[in-house]
């Protein structure tokens, strides 16, 4: 179900990856290539362009997010299907409405590869396309009863792996119902298949503003030359770009690594915004930086770098308790919960969430 887009770029068999990369892909990985094609996994695609910037060494942080690795098949007892308790929030079909002024529409129906890291993989593994007009209407007659609703997050999937014509459909009618609203746009395809961003594309978003664009970025790496190309675009014709970085096990979770990703983020132009905590999805346990080690990070990193260039550390609360900074305080308690210690995360009206406890995060890394 990718579109046209993104076929002819699209790698989803690893011995078409570039020739380094493919000749470093071991006889487990392999395997385990095998067994989630027939287990129905979170499945293995990558763009070329993505893939040319990873290096064949297993420690290597670009070809850690899309490589799968068979850690991915250690038991979980914290994993949710659900980790964000989306379903709790459903307004329509596509659109979920947890916070009072802003919506979220699952717009996209794929992506430009697979982050081996990514909590809406329930989604990506029923296929999906992109949002049909038919579709749309339920979402739109709720964003027109719900003027509280200022900003709609379009996201997915990743939206951009649509074509021109049907993201122009999509704008056109969202800013026909509710001619105001601030659309944040979601989507990592500035850094996993910047040509998709042609001055044509960059041109239909300016349009559509107020628009601000959010991407994901977790490593300097990732900033590389075209990616900074098409992103200094969107800043240059008055889209603001701001970036989300997930604090991920043995990718980015140091304190140089990530001084280094927002002081280019900030060179560039792009605001960095959220420094996410993982989220509770299944197969990702061995990404988990331990909750105290990443508020250790986070100290560190206020030392290092500006203000500007400062993101929030945050997690959204296992199961639908919303977003939340994170700080020493954060953590209210400990508690031995069936599944092993959590600890209780301070959520709104003083309730407790939890979240494991660093004791609990697996000590399998990579194998
Ligand atoms: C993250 C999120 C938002 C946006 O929250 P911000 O804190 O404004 O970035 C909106 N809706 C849902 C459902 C979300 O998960």
């Amino acid at each position: 179900m990718l579109s046209m887009v993104m076929t002819k770029t699209l790698i989803t068999s690893w011995e078409d990856l570039p020739v380094p990369l493919a000749g470093s892909v071991d006889a487990t990985e392999a395997a385990y290539l095998e067994t989630i094609k027939q287990t129905g996994g979170l499945p293995f695609a990558v763009s070329s362009y993505f893939a040319s910037l990873a290096g064949p060494d297993k420690t290597d942080p670009i070809r850690r997010q899309f490589l799968p690795n068979p850690a991915e098949a250690l038991a979980d007892p914290f994993a949710l299907q659900d980790p964000l308790g989306e379903a709790l929030h459903q307004a329509a079909p596509r659109l979920i409405h947890q916070y009072q002024d802003r919506a979220l529409l699952l717009a996209g129906g794929t992506c430009a590869g697979y982050c081996r890291y990514c909590f809406r993989r329930m989604w990506i593994n029923q296929p999906k396309h992109f949002i049909s007009p038919v579709e749309l209407i339920p979402a739109l007659a709720y964003l027109k009863a719900h003027p509280e609703i200022r900003e709609l997050l379009i996201s997915g999937g990743d939206p951009l792996t649509a074509e021109d014509v049907r993201l122009a459909e999509l704008f056109r009618a969202l800013r026909d119902t509710r001619p105001g609203i601030l659309l944040r746009l979601c989507t990592r395809v500035p850094i996993t298949h910047p040509s998709r961003l042609t001055p044509e594309t960059i041109r239909l978003l300016k349009a559509y503003r107020p628009l601000r664009m959010v991407i994901q970025s977790n490593h300097p790496r990732e900033l590389a030359e075209p990616a900074q190309e098409v992103l200094t675009a969107c800043v240059d014709q008055g889209i603001p770009v701001h970036v989300q970085t997930v604090l991920l096990r043995g990718i980015n979770d140091d304190a140089e690594v990530l001084a280094d990703l927002f002081r280019k983020c900030l060179d560039l132009g792009l605001s960095p915004y959220y420094l996410f905590q993982l989220d509770l999805a299944p197969g990702t346990a061995h990404f988990r930086v331990p909750l105290k080690t990443g508020l250790a990070l986070y100290r560190e990193l206020k030392e290092r770098i500006s203000g500007l260039g400062f993101p929030v550390y945050a997690v959204d609360l296992p199961g639908g308790g919303g977003k939340i900074p994170l700080h020493e305080g954060s953590i209210a308690g400990e508690w031995e919960d069936p599944r092993g210690t959590v600890y209780l995360l301070q959520g709104t009206h003083g309730k407790l969430w939890p979240y494991p406890a660093d004791k609990n995060v697996h000590k399998e890394l990579f194998l």
